[in-house]
């Protein structure tokens, strides 16, 4: 079963990487025919025993680059109790990782629970029974994993694999400290795989914390895809709308994600768009777990044309065929742009993406150009518009001042400025939690 590194090189083929009949089954029927670059980096070495650091976002293949060769060692030699617990930092990647696991794992003996709060008593008690049964592959979010642990029934002595995916979105929610408690938990001796889209020192000094001596994988495109049309409009705030609006009007699309970076906008965008007709629901944190699931249900059967959310599905969440992404503001990490948009354009299919850059968010989408070196096409706003405000590539504040809706420019203190030193009604466009 295992591989040296030495053949892995030659490696191209999925039937020569060693993987279990069972789970070649399950690609067969899932039809995956070739792997992915990190399914081809990582599978060989997990086979090998090792511990991997991979550097690898959504839509790279690397749920599959880990869940093959798991479960086909799982499979293999299967041992009583839990013997991976997969750690990532939403519901709904735990959900999503489920069901590419109950694909590729159809044909084989491997039994798996996500396990995620916000649900009802029931769903803890069906978890809590699972886990003392002793299913193989637990997935599951850092508080509910806690609660679990924390009522002691959680035997941990067979697990050999510890997974943590988008460990970087971890990070950034603050479970760093839960996911070093959870690996105290764990058998000395132990299969650690990391992945994360990005690989700053801190997730850097986390692997260093956990594991071993890893392998080190790099698969990060932090440029989009070629294949999605970029352009972007240079806007007043108050505009905004109004062109979300006119963007969407009479255009014969049927499936469309509008990104903002706080849950009060959302639901504000969400509100003034149905007004003009549109078909169109909002997702973020503050919706409860039925609620989302069925949103995301919804818009996956093209139910719902236009999803607006926060960049809780920007990373992670796979839908196929988007064909336009709206940016209604700039995400505060460069990165995150490149996730948003990378829900559009696929699996091969071309995509589109239009960001909205009001004067204040200027800064920040040159923060973006820079990434993805690459200048993203201005255009001019429609006709019936009064025209943006100027866009100034090389930065520095733009000439024309942020003007208010009556067209005069706004006062430095005006409703709506921040005051130097006043913190108080300070906007946040961090990126919220779930
Ligand atoms: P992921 O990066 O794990 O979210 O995967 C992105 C999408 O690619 C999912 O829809 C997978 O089912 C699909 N996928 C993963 N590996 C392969 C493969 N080797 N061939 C075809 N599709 C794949």
């Amino acid at each position: 079963m295992k591989q040296t590194i030495e053949q892995k090189n030659l490696l191209v083929k999925f039937s020569e990487m060693g993987l279990h009949p069972h789970i070649m089954e399950g690609l067969d029927a899932m039809r995956f025919e070739t792997p992915t670059p990190v399914q081809e980096q990582a599978i060989p070495r997990i086979l090998n025993g090792e511990s991997i650091l991979a550097s690898a976002q959504t839509g790279t293949g690397k749920t599959a680059a880990f869940l093959l060769p798991v479960l086909s060692q799982i499979e293999a030699d299967p041992k009583p109790g839990i013997q991976c617990l997969i750690v990532v930092p939403t519901r709904e990647l735990a959900l999503q990782i489920d069901q590419n696991l109950q694909g590729l794992s159809y044909f084989t003996g491997v039994s798996s629970m996500p396990i995620y709060g916000g649900g009802d008593g029931t769903s803890f008690d069906q978890e809590k029974k699972a886990i003392q049964t002793g299913v193989d592959v637990l997935i599951a979010t850092p508080g509910r994993l806690n609660s679990h642990f924390n009522l002691g029934y959680v035997n941990t002595d067979n697990v050999r694999f510890f997974i943590l995916d988008e460990a970087d979105r971890m990070l950034d929610m603050g479970f760093i400290a839960d996911i070093t408690r959870f690996r105290e938990k764990l058998p000395k001796k132990l299969q650690t795989l990391m992945f994360s889209a990005t690989m700053p020192q801190k997730i850097r000094d986390l692997a260093r914390q956990i594991m071993e001596n890893p392998s080190e994988i790099n698969i990060a495109i932090s440029k989009p895809a070629e294949n999605i049309l970029q352009v972007a409009y240079s806007v007043y705030d108050h505009q905004k709308v109004a062109l979300v609006g006119e963007l969407l009007k009479g255009k014969d699309l049927n499936s469309v994600i509008v990104f903002c970076s706080t849950r009060k906008a959302v639901g504000v965008l969400e509100r003034k768009l149905s007004k003009q007709g549109l078909s169109c629901a909002a997702i973020s944190s503050d919706l409860d777990q039925d609620e989302r699931e069925q949103i995301m249900l919804d818009f996956r059967n093209r139910k719902i044309t236009v999803l607006v959310a926060t960049d809780l599905v920007s990373r992670g969440i796979d839908i196929a065929n988007i064909e336009l992404v709206i940016n209604y503001d700039i995400p505060n990490d460069a990165e995150d742009y490149v996730h948003r948009i990378g829900r559009t354009a696929r699996a091969d299919t071309d995509g589109m993406a239009i960001t909205l850059i009001s004067p204040d968010e200027q800064h920040k989408f040159r923060r973006i150009e820079q990434l993805i070196e690459k200048e993203v096409r201005k255009l001019p706003l429609p006709e019936g518009f009064e025209p943006g405000p100027e866009y100034r590539a090389e930065g520095g504040k733009p000439r024309n001042k942020s003007r208010h809706k009556s067209g005069k420019p706004r006062n430095k203190f005006q409703k709506g400025k921040r005051k130097p030193g006043n913190n108080r009604n300070r906007q946040t466009n961090k990126p919220q939690q779930g």
